[in-house]
């Protein structure tokens, strides 16, 4: 992509909207950032602000939505995104998906631009096909305390295909599997985030359950680069982004102490209710229409997702 584009990232300020909001920049685009600041942090986008083509709203994404001027291009990444944030924040996160997509999209049709959404493996719910295909329809508990997320963005994906056949908007659909990197939130209760600060604290690392179920973990910099890809293609339904490197939670809490060098034990809690057991994407289909595949290994991931917590750590004491 050479021409310079205006693009529009709702959720810009969080950990994926922030790193696609760094990277349109750094290819010549001029970006908005649109965030609430429930779950983003300005600290991630701070770097940004000094930037001539950048522009920071402060702005609720489920109100009204203007933006003056051309708009070539909307990601909507506004949710909260982890389950500890979803429980917490149910209403805010429903209303995200169905709300605040329908504003999204309303303005992506009123100004005639390209249309990402971020939708999640959660959509598969527990899921009874494994690897997950884009074509399987998913095992979604809509009263469980999941299901706040799962079924908003199952909304949302309706939601993108109704404004795609309906009003002709140019709309993809990304399913992102787990995804990891800077500028995850030290407490979100994520998995990676929660086993960092634990290993480099010297606390020991929280195993929900045994340990044994599955997931899949994609580096952020694979993740953002098959966004662009998707975002600027002629694929109209939805597409599996993540990496299919399969593992146990147990052997993943052994990668980042190897990571972080630290000799933390593993304690086991309680697994949450509906956690799926097994989690891996098929990306046959993004090999085929988008030529894309993760490049970045989980060492060296982790090795850069170290440095970064080690350094917010610092700042931290
Ligand atoms: N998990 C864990 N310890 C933690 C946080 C999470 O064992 O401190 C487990 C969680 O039960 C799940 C997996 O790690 O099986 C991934 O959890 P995460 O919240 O990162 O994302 P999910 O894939 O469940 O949406």
């Amino acid at each position: 992509m050479t021409e310079s584009l205006r693009a529009l990232v709702t959720g810009g300020a969080g950990f994926i909207g922030s790193h696609l909001c760094e990277r349109l920049l750094a290819d010549g685009h001029e970006v908005i950032c649109m965030d609430n600041l429930l779950t983003g942090d300005l600290a991630n986008i701070e770097h940004l602000m000094p930037e001539a083509k950048f522009t920071f709203v402060h702005q609720d994404v489920t109100d009204y939505i203007h933006v003056a001027g051309r708009l070539d291009c909307i990601l909507h990444f506004a949710s909260p995104a982890s389950p500890i944030d979803y429980l917490e924040l149910p209403i805010q996160t429903l209303k995200v998906g169905s709300l605040g997509t329908h504003k999204a999209l309303g303005l992506a049709r009123a100004k005639n631009s390209r249309f990402l959404l971020a939708s999640t493996s959660e959509v598969y719910g527990d899921p009874l096909v494994h690897p997950q295909t884009e074509d399987y329809w998913g095992n979604v508990n809509p009263v469980g305390p999941r299901g706040v997320y799962d079924e908003a963005k199952r909304f949302a994906e309706a939601m993108t295909m109704a404004y795609q056949r309906f009003h002709g908007v140019r709309a993809r659909i990304v399913r992102i599997f787990n995804t990891y990197g800077p500028r995850m939130r030290l407490d979100d209760g994520r998995v990676l985030p929660s086993f960092m600060g634990q290993a480099l604290k010297g606390e020991a690392l929280t195993i929900f359950g045994d340990g044994s179920q599955t997931r899949s973990f994609c580096y952020v910099d694979d993740l953002v680069e098959g966004l662009l890809r998707l975002l600027f293609s002629e694929e109209e339904m939805p597409v599996n982004l993540g990496n299919p490197n399969e593992m146990t939670i147990k052997q993943f809490g052994e990668a980042v102490l190897k990571a972080t060098g630290s000799s933390s034990q593993f304690i086991e809690k309680p697994l949450p209710e509906d956690d799926p057991k097994v989690r891996r994407p098929d990306i046959s289909k993004a090999k085929r229409v988008l030529d894309w595949e993760p490049k970045v290994d989980l060492e060296d991931g982790l090795a850069r997702t170290t440095r970064y917590f080690k350094g917010k750590l610092s700042q931290q004491a």
